[in-house]
């Protein structure tokens, strides 16, 4: 057997063999720690039976490990350049499939029906690439895939984000268009050292575990993201500002917004900031009526 490919001499062995050059425009930055590597797939208590899906394999590092923890590894790649490599890096692992392409564009959830028939556990496992973390994971939690959920490295300031609660100076819209889907935790700080080449940023590694109940229920999803990205437009503003100068109509609806905010039991002068998901939720469809 082979060793490890997350080792930075097989890495650089690999990159040289092939003469891959990094683009940094792709987020490329591959991970050349195996012990990192099995702690994030620790992380997401996978079985002999769970099916992996993996955004970015790179040149295979996770992939592997993924390949020896579950049962099947469907992974999305961009980057053409690697796919000569990944068939060879893992040529002795028959339970992993690349698809070429653009995960943003993918229809995951087909390829999760073609991939992954008869499989009751499935989880998105990946070290993402950092220029288009948020735009991935949303995709994945607002589509109402058959997943269990996401374990996945990113720039820590964007996980800190990510799992902040109310009252914090991280928690905003991004918490809680995550939060709303699933419970999110950060189960790991990553030191730059453990990439090649390194990013500018910190990393750290999150689960996101997709809720069985709804932690709020609302009348319109679309309009409760509307309402909670515009508490935040300006942060130092209070919420009743913010409302009246986001929302269509807010200036010439005034007054339906104070009362909205009063039926909620919202105080008008709080800050966003403070408002809890179940608040914005009572919020977003006493608003519904007049602002939809
Ligand atoms: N998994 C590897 C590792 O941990 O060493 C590589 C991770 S690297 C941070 C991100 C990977 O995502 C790169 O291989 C890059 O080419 C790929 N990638 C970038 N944008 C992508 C996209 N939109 N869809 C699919 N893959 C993408």
């Amino acid at each position: 057997m082979n060793k490890d490919i997350a080792t930075p001499v097989r890495t650089k062995d690999i990159l040289k063999k092939y003469g891959f050059s990094f683009k940094k425009s792709l987020g490329q930055n591959f991970l050349i720690d195996t012990n990192i590597l099995k702690r994030i797939v620790d992380h997401a208590h996978l079985t002999e039976e769970s099916g992996a899906i993996e955004i970015g394999p790179g040149i295979g590092a996770l992939t592997e490990q993924l390949a020896k923890s579950s049962k099947k590894v469907t992974a999305f790649e961009i980057d053409q350049r690697l796919l000569p490599i990944l068939s060879d890096t893992l040529a002795p692992y028959d339970n992993v499939n690349i698809i070429h392409g653009d995960v943003l564009k993918a229809d995951v959830k087909k390829v999760i029906e073609e991939e992954f028939t008869g499989f009751s556990d499935i989880m998105v496992v990946a070290n993402l690439p950092y220029y288009v973390t948020t735009p991935i994971i949303l995709k994945l939690l607002s589509e109402n895939l058959p997943i269990r959920g996401i374990v996945c490295m990113l720039q820590k300031e964007v996980a800190d984000r990510i799992a902040a609660k109310p009252g914090t100076k991280e928690y905003g819209s991004l918490s809680i268009a995550i939060q709303y889907y699933t419970e999110a935790e950060t189960v790991m700080i990553v030191p730059k050292t453990v990439f090649m080449p390194q990013p500018n940023v910190d990393s750290a590694v999150i689960r996101l575990t997709k809720r069985v109940n709804p932690i709020v229920e609302v009348l319109d999803e679309e309009f409760f993201f509307i309402v909670t990205r515009a508490s935040f437009a300006q942060r130092r503003k209070t919420i009743l500002n913010n409302l009246t100068s986001q929302l269509p109509d807010g200036k010439t609806k005034k007054e339906l917004i104070i009362a909205a905010l009063e039926a909620s039991e919202v105080d008008p002068s709080r800050r966003g900031e403070t408002l809890s998901i179940a608040e914005f939720g009572r919020l977003s469809d006493a608003l519904l009526p007049n602002f939809k």
